[in-house]
This record gives structure tokens, C-alpha cells and sequence, in this order.
């Protein structure tokens, strides 16, 4: 039997990158590699990067020139380390990447990971492979399917994705040249995949993708299916009691989609709708292909439907051209909503995009100034919306043993951590919490009931939550 040889994956940027991780250690597994936490003592080391974040490809370099130095301390000890760069920082840099760091032995884009036990081999002969192509043939067809133990490690809430890609060229972003156009897996793919997460444990799964809601793969007939269709069918696998999905265009929620957050009572109350800016010169400029009044049109649908839904978001300040007037117009759309959350950025221009080479760039003090006028007003709207949840009653998802002894920390139906005096048997299971105290952004509460007296429910599988 060979040795079993160890990988290290480290993973930057979304949740895409997270499970991607994971589908490239399934691959590796039957050749031997075993997954690692530190790269110290790895065998093969990847960097799945992240390109949405500033100067990111800057920030790989300087990640490579700690692990070359990892890579040539092994070969004096004749040891051989290999060093792999995935992710959308490799797609968009390609042979550039060998160029400037001839440490690395592999580059691979998002939707060659299938293709991963081929590079290594060349790698193994010494030579250099590079695979950013867009393949025609799905590469979730070619992926190996993760053994039990994987799937167990992944715990009590996995995050699995459905679509990849976007067509909607927002001309601040590069995920349609680093990912390529929409593509989505066949429901059957997804369905088989999610019953064998629920056999290992699995309670809660997150449907991802770029663009989530633009999901539409095959279904048993062959016909396209849409998100709310598969959200549907992934809500009738036993064990599976918590569904949500992320990260959605408004523009793809259709009414279909906005009635699956009234008929469904497994998708949780909790959407993350991206609006990036509340004027509708902004979004016009962004190319959006919505306005300010279909955004809060689609929010008013989806408080009908469902009236206690949270909706958090994306914002980006500092577009190209956002004055002022602007700027006031996206705090005021957040006042009209009421997030209970939100990410915020100031632009950056990304090359290759059109945002990057439009003229009146706003000054960086500026963007500075408004962002931190930003990231208040949300604060104040996150924190309200917590206040507001003390001395509520939540089902909470127990996922694992807290730090502090004697107590679990779960998450409540929108997504804040809560802690509760539980036992660990309750691990995997909902149970009834009254909220007493809110600590930031997370919560504490108390069991409605004894957990002797909590009803039986299916237990988690060894492993899950540890
Ligand atoms: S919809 Fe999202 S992923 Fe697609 S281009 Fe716009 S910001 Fe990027």
C-alpha cells in the first residue's frame, strides 16, 4: 500500500471556493491524499483563491512566496512538494502565475478540478500544466463522489452547489470571466448528492451558486428546472429539515421563487438579495437591469409571501460617477428596508472590467468617508434587528459544542449563532429556544423545554458537529 500522502487547501473568498475545496480533496482522495490542516507538512499544498477582493492576484504572490520557501526547506530535507493554484485567481492569470512564481507546478481553473489527478501526474514528471479552458463536458460529471467520512466531516449544515457562472456582466465584476456563463448541475445529481449528506448527518443544506436563482438544470424529464422547482423536490429528502440558497439576482427572483418562501416551511426566513446601490443612475451604470423601484417592489412580494422574512445584502460605494445624491439615495433604500445585514465594499476597479475603465473614478477619501457612513447605518439596522429578537422563541439547529463548557451553539432560523446550556446530545437536532440576551451579533438563550422532555428526533451521525 503507498503512503498516504498529505493536502493542504487553502481556501480565500466565497462559499463557492469552500466546496469546491472540498470536491478537490474528494478527487484526491483515491489517490492517496488525505487532507491536513497546516501546510507545514504537506505534500500538496493549494491555494484556491479568490479574485473579487482588492489587488487579490497580489495577494496570492505573496502567499506563494511563503509556501515556496515551505516547498524548497522539504526539498532539503528531500522531500517533494508540489504546489497547485485553483480558483478564479488562476483562471484569471493563467500561465502568468508560473511566469512570476516558478515555484508553482499546476494551475487549474474552476471547472477543470476534475482534472486534477491528470495535472498532478505531469506535475509528478516535471512538467508545468496549466488548465483554464471552459470544458464543454460538466466537470460535476467527472468529480468523485466524497466517501461517508467526508461527508460526515462536513457536519450538521452543508453548503452544495447547483449553478455556476453569470451571465449578467455587472461591469464591476469579473465573475463572468473567471467562471464563465451559467451552467447548472441536473436536479438528479443534486438530489442524489444531498440523501447521502442527510444519511451522514446532514439537517441543513445551502443551495449555491454565482447566481443562484438563474438555476436551471434538467430534470427527469430532460426539461429545464427552476430554483423553486428544486428547492421543492430537495425539500421532500427525509432529514433534510433547513433549506436556503445564496447568492441571488433580483432579477432572476421570479414568482415561482417568491411563493417557495410561502409553500415551503424547510427554506428558512432569511434571504440575502444583493442591491449593491439604491440610485437608479448607479444601477444603470453597474448594469444591473433593475431599478431602484423592482427592488423594492420584489421585497414588498416577498414580505407578502412571507411576512417574516430578513433580507441582507451586498452594497458597493464609490461606483464610478456615484455622487452625493446618489450615495443618499442607497442609505435611504436601506432605511426603506430594514436589512438585517449587509456586506459593503468600496469600488475597486478590477481589469478587464468596463467599471475599470470609466472616467470619473471616485476619490478614495471619499468612498472611504461614505462607507464608514455605510457601515453604521447597517450596524444600527443589524443590531435593531437583534434587539428585536430577545424574548422570542426560535427553533435552533444545535451544530456543535460551544467554547464556553456546558453550552451548544446553534443557529436560529436567520442565521445568527445562539448559545444555549445544552447537552450534546442535542447535537443535530431543532429544538425551541427563548432568547434572553443578545452579545453582538449573536445570541443567548434557553431551552423551552428539559431535554429529557425534548420529542425524539433523528440523531447526527458520529462525527458531525465535533
Ligand atoms: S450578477 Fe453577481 S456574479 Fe453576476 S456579474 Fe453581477 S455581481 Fe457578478
Amino acid at each position: 500500500m503507498t503512503e498516504a500522502r498529505k493536502l493542504y487547501v487553502k481556501s480565500f473568498g466565497c462559499q463557492m471556493n469552500v466546496y469546491d475545496a472540498q470536491r478537490m480533496a474528494d478527487t484526491l482522495a483515491p489517490e492517496g491524499y488525505v487532507e491536513t490542516t497546516t501546510a507545514d507538512d504537506a505534500d500538496l499544498i493549494i491555494l484556491n483563491t479568490c479574485h473579487i477582493r482588492e489587488k487579490a492576484a497580489e495577494k496570492v504572490y505573496s502567499e506563494l512566496g511563503r509556501v515556496r520557501r515551505l516547498k524548497e526547506a522539504a526539498a532539503a530535507d528531500g522531500r517533494r512538494v508540489t504546489i497547485a493554484v485553483a480558483g478564479c485567481v488562476a483562471q484569471a492569470e493563467g500561465e502568468e502565475i508560473i511566469r512570476r512564481a516558478p515555484a508553482v507546478d499546476l494551475v487549474v481553473g474552476p471547472q477543470s478540478y476534475h482534472r486534477l489527478p491528470d495535472l498532478l501526474a505531469r506535475a509528478a514528471h516535471g512538467i508545468k500544466a496549466i488548465d483554464t479552458e471552459f470544458p464543454v463536458d460538466d466537470k460535476f460529471n467527472h468529480l468523485a463522489a466524497p466517501s461517508t467520512a467526508a461527508m460526515r466531516a462536513r457536519g450538521i449544515s452543508a453548503f452544495v452547489t447547483v449553478q455556476e457562472g453569470c451571465d449578467k456582466f455587472c461591469t464591476f465584476c469579473v465573475v463572468p470571466y473567471t467562471r464563465g456563463m451559467e451552467t447548472s448541475r441536473p436536479v438528479s445529481q443534486i438530489i442524489a448528492e444531498i440523501e447521502r449528506l442527510a444519511d451522514a448527518g446532514v439537517r441543513e443544506v445551502t443551495l449555491i451558486g454565482q447566481n443562484v436563482n438563474a438555476y436551471h438544470g434538467a430534470g427527469a424529464d430532460g426539461r429545464p428546472q427552476s430554483l423553486a422547482r428544486l428547492l421543492a423536490r430537495v425539500a421532500e429528502i427525509p432529514g433534510i429539515e433547513r433549506l436556503r440558497y445564496t447568492t441571488s439576482h433580483p432579477r432572476d427572483m421570479d414568482e415561482d421563487l417568491v411563493a417557495a418562501h410561502r409553500d415551503l416551511p424547510q427554506l428558512m426566513p432569511q434571504l440575502h438579495l444583493p442591491v449593491q446601490s439604491g440610485s437608479d443612475r448607479v444601477l444603470a451604470a453597474m448594469n444591473r437591469r433593475h431599478s431602484r423601484a423592482d427592488y423594492l417592489g420584489l421585497v414588498e412580494r416577498l414580505h407578502y409571501a412571507r411576512p417574516d422574512l430578513a433580507l441582507t445584502s451586498d452594497f458597493i460605494v464609490g461606483f464610478p460617477g456615484e455622487t452625493e445624491d446618489d450615495f443618499a439615495a442607497t442609505l435611504s433604500l436601506i432605511g426603506e428596508v430594514g436589512f438585517s445585514g449587509a456586506y459593503s465594499f468600496k469600488y475597486s476597479p478590477r481589469p478587464g472590467t468596463p467599471g475599470a475603465d470609466m472616467g470619473d473614478q471616485v476619490a478614495e477619501d471619499i468612498k472611504s468617508e461614505r462607507l464608514a457612513r455605510l457601515q453604521d447605518v447597517i450596524d444600527d439596522n443589524q443590531a435593531a434587528f437583534n434587539r428585536g429578537c430577545v424574548g422570542r422563541t426560535f427553533d435552533v439547529l444545535f451544530e456543535r459544542e460551544s467554547r464556553y463548557p456546558g453550552r451548544l451553539t446553534g443557529r436560529s432560523p436567520y442565521l445568527q449563532p445562539v448559545q444555549v446550556t445544552a447537552p450534546s446530545s442535542l447535537i443535530g437536532t431543532i429544538a425551541a429556544v427563548i432568547v434572553t440576551e443578545m452579545f453582538g451579533n449573536s445570541l443567548l438563550g434557553v431551552l423551552t423545554q428539559n431535554p429529557e422532555q425534548q420529542p425524539a428526533q433523528q440523531p447526527a451521525m458520529a462525527g458531525a458537529g465535533a
